[in-house]
This record gives structure tokens, C-alpha cells and sequence, in this order.
């Protein structure tokens, strides 16, 4: 293979390098002495709007990944099916479970893990909700959960087995709380007549006095009452401070009795990034200037759930979310483009776009562009832009035809179990 004069490494392919490795090949694909090299630990990307859907069995968890090597053949960029261990800023070089890799420029977009905050017990004993694996997983919880109880004789035990905690009221814990309800008030309740429905219970806690912080507070107040109206247990203002089996201690001094705790809250950035000695906020994101570099070396941007970006006229950074990943991705490549052929760079700037939530069957609030939608309009408008969002053709198709089913059929229970 012919060694490349400069290389472009692009660090993770979700929202963030696959839209800047796209744009970046766009451009330099063709240029001579040229390498683009996008390195993933998993040879897809992961559509994570959708995931609750997969997690309640609407849709299959694989229908969200899109592989990545028919884009890089498409394209004319080199995917490394690799994980990343570590980054040495001083010699520019990653360190991967396959070897050292050597850049000219770096992009740094590997997204974030699940932050339990150090609570006793949580990281042992919750599911998280963040790959397509997790999505599988917490599906099969439920079903799991179900079988248990329908002949658990314990009372204690059973409504223990039928209490599924989420931890966070975020836009992720409340899209997957609602999910949750549909899924066994629409479609497990008829398949075990020994249980008494009432005994179930869908239990949502956050720490904060409100649930949906990121979004309009008017559009807010609509989706509590959504999910009121659901019979959701809402718990404002509670902290979890210990998960043990079968129990969860909160902050008000309360035990809650559940077998299934899952964790939608709290985001920090994984190893290879925390351990980098640059400047970082308190969940490890890199602090990156207005090009979105790291200071220290304008050859490294950081982007996506990596960075902590603010504008001067704000009071907060920017969060960590799709739209703001994309449209750095955008940045960072255009940037590292006009360096190359000598022109001026560009300071990020951010164009809110759309605050989505699904809340079940025919629900949801979304603010598209400052017009404020609530109900069947917005679960609508939920369904048609995360359908044209889905960057794969075939998925877009299986998740058409998957909703389709799902309005004709009842959803497959199955537990399929790989050894
Ligand atoms: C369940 C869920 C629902 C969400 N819903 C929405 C939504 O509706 N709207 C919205 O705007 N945002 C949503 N988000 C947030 C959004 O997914 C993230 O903010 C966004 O994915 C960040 O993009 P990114 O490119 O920084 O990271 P990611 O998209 O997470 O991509 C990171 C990539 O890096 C790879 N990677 C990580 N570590 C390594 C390593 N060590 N070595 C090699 N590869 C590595 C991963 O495999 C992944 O492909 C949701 C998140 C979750 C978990």
C-alpha cells in the first residue's frame, strides 16, 4: 500500500464523523498524497432517535445501524473496523487494539458512555440505553419480567418483577418511559391473563423539578401531562442514591421496589478522551475555541458529545445531541479543508432546527423551527422527520413497513436467546 504524505483521521462514526468524513471526501477523496481514514470500534452507525422504539420491539434494533462500508466505497474514504485505546496529542498518533496510527489532522467524535454519577450499585445493576445491543436487551427485560411474574405467587416479589424504573426525565427517559407503557398496556396485557395490570408500574425519577429540561417549558408541561395521563409515576426531584437487587434507595429516604432499573441520565466522555491532557469540563468533554479546535493543537478538533462548546451571549454549552453534532461535523471538515488549501477557517455557529419527543401511540410534542406542536400532529411530525433523518434507503423502507405491520399485527414477544 502507497504511504500517504498527509492523513485525516476521523475518530468515531456517529452523527458527527460521518457527516465530517462525508463532507471532508467530498472535497479531498481525489487529492493526490491524501489519506481520509474513519476509525469505529463497530462498522456502523447507530440512528439513536428511534431506539426506544427498537427497545419495546416496534422495530428491530438492526434496522437503526447503517453500515458504514458502502459509504466509504461510495465515497472514496478508508474505514478501520478498530477500537481506540488512547491518543497521543505530542505525536499525533492513536493508539488502537490493532496497532498505532499516525495523523496529520485529528477529528474527535467518539460520543459519550452512561455517567451512574457513582451511585452504589447502579453501573452493576441497571441496563443502560444507548447502543442497539441495549435496545435488545432492555426488550428483552421486559418480556423476561413478565414471564417471571405471571407465576411468581410472592405478591412482594411480583409487583417488584412488574415495576420498571427509568432513571432521567430527559427526552430520552421520557420518549422510552411512553414506549414502555404502550408496549405492555397495547400489547403484553392480553398475553398474560393471570396478571393483574394494575399491579404494574412504570416509575420515572429525576433528580431535577422538571422533566424535559432542554425543552420549551409550555411544551414541557404538555408532555407531563401525557404521560399523567398514562399513569406514569413521575417522581420530580428524585435523586437515586443506591440500586440494590430488587430495591432502589432515593434521596427522599425512599425504597422502591423493582427488578429492572434502567439509566437514561447523566453523559461523560469515555476513556481515551477523559485521560487527554487538555482542558475539560466536569464530564470530561474537551473545551474547543469558536473553529472548534483544541487550543493547544489547532491540528485536533473535538466535535459532537466530545466537545464543550458556548457562545459568548450564552449561559449554557451547547447539548450534547444530534443536530449539534452534525452541524459540527460540517464545520470541522470545512475547516480542516480550508487549511489545506490555504483559505480562511470558520467559527462554528448553530441553527436549531427541531426539539422532537415521542410520547407513545399518537403523542408527542415537538418544536420544528419556533412552531410548537403537541399530540397526534407532533407524533406525526416526529414519525416524517426522523423517517427522512435515517441516512440509509433500505432502513428508511423496513421502518415504513415494520410500523406498517405493527398497526395489523401484534408485536413479536419472543425470547431469543444467543448462547
Ligand atoms: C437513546 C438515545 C436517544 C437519543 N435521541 C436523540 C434525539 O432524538 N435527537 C437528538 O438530537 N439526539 C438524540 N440523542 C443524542 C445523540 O445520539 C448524540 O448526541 C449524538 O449521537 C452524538 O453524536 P456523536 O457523533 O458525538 O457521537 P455518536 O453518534 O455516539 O458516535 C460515536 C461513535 O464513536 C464510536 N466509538 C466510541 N468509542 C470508541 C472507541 N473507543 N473506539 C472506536 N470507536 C468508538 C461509537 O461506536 C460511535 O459510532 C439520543 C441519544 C440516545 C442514547
Amino acid at each position: 500500500m502507497e504511504t500517504p504524505n498527509k492523513r485525516i483521521v476521523v475518530l468515531g462514526g456517529g452523527f458527527a464523523g460521518i457527516t465530517a468524513m462525508v463532507r471532508l471526501a467530498q472535497d479531498l477523496a481525489r487529492a493526490p498524497g491524501l489519506e481520509l481514514l474513519l476509525i469505529d470500534r463497530n462498522n456502523y452507525q447507530l440512528f439513536t432517535p428511534m431506539l426506544q422504539e427498537a427497545a419495546t420491539g416496534l422495530i428491530e434494533p438492526v434496522h437503526l445501524l447503517r453500515p458504514i462500508r458502502p459509504l466509504a466505497r461510495e465515497k472514496g474514504f478508508r474505514f478501520q473496523e478498530s477500537q481506540v485505546e488512547a491518543i497521543d496529542l505530542g505525536w499525533k498518533a492513536v493508539e488502537t487494539d490493532d496497532g498505532t496510527i499516525g495523523y496529520d489532522y485529528l477529528l474527535i467524535c467518539m460520543g459519550s458512555v452512561t455517567d451512574f454519577h457513582g451511585v452504589p450499585g447502579a453501573s452493576q445493576r441497571s441496563l443502560t440505553f444507548k447502543t442497539a445491543e441495549d435496545a435488545a436487551l432492555i426488550r428483552d427485560a421486559i418480556v423476561q419480567a413478565f414471564e417471571a411474574a405471571d407465576h411468581e405467587s410472592d405478591e412482594n416479589r411480583r409487583l417488584a418483577l412488574l415495576t420498571f424504573l427509568i432513571a432521567g426525565g430527559g427526552a430520552t427517559g421520557v420518549e422510552l418511559a411512553a414506549a414502555i407503557h404502550d408496549f405492555i398496556h397495547h400489547d403484553l396485557v392480553s398475553l398474560y391473563p393471570h396478571l393483574s395490570f394494575r399491579e404494574v408500574s412504570i416509575i420515572l425519577a429525576e433528580a431535577s423539578n422538571r422533566i424535559l429540561a432542554d425543552l420549551d417549558t409550555d411544551l414541557a408541561t404538555v408532555a407531563l401531562k401525557v404521560l399523567e395521563g398514562k399513569r406514569i409515576d413521575l417522581r420530580l426531584n428524585t435523586r437515586i442514591t443506591e440500586v440494590s437487587p430488587e430495591e432502589v434507595g432515593t434521596n427522599t429516604g425512599e425504597k422502591l421496589r423493582t427488578a429492572t432499573v434502567i439509566w437514561t441520565t447523566g453523559v461523560q466522555a469515555g476513556k481515551a478522551i477523559g485521560a487527554l491532557p487538555v482542558n475539560k469540563d466536569n464530564t470530561g468533554r474537551v473545551i474547543v475555541n469558536a473553529m472548534l479546535q483544541i487550543p493547544e493543537h489547532p491540528e485536533v478538533y473535538a466535535i459532537g458529545d466530545n466537545c464543550r462548546f458556548q457562545f459568548p451571549e450564552d449561559k449554557e454549552p451547547l447539548p450534547p445531541n444530534a443536530q449539534v453534532a452534525i452541524q459540527q461535523g460540517l464545520t470541522a471538515a470545512c475547516n480542516i479543508i480550508s487549511e489545506i488549501r490555504g483559505k480562511e477557517k470558520c467559527s462554528f455557529t448553530f441553527r436549531p432546527m427541531a426539539d422532537l419527543v415521542s410520547l407513545g401511540r399518537r403523542a408527542g410534542v415537538a418544536d420544528l423551527f419556533g412552531f410548537k406542536f403537541h399530540g397526534p400532529t407532533a407524533w406525526l411530525l416526529w414519525k416524517t422527520v426522523y423517517l427522512l433523518r435515517l441516512t440509509s434507503y433500505q432502513n428508511k423502507v423496513r421502518i415504513l413497513l415494520s410500523w406498517l405491520l405493527a398497526s395489523l399485527f401484534e408485536r413479536n414477544v419472543s425470547r431469543f436467546r444467543v448462547q
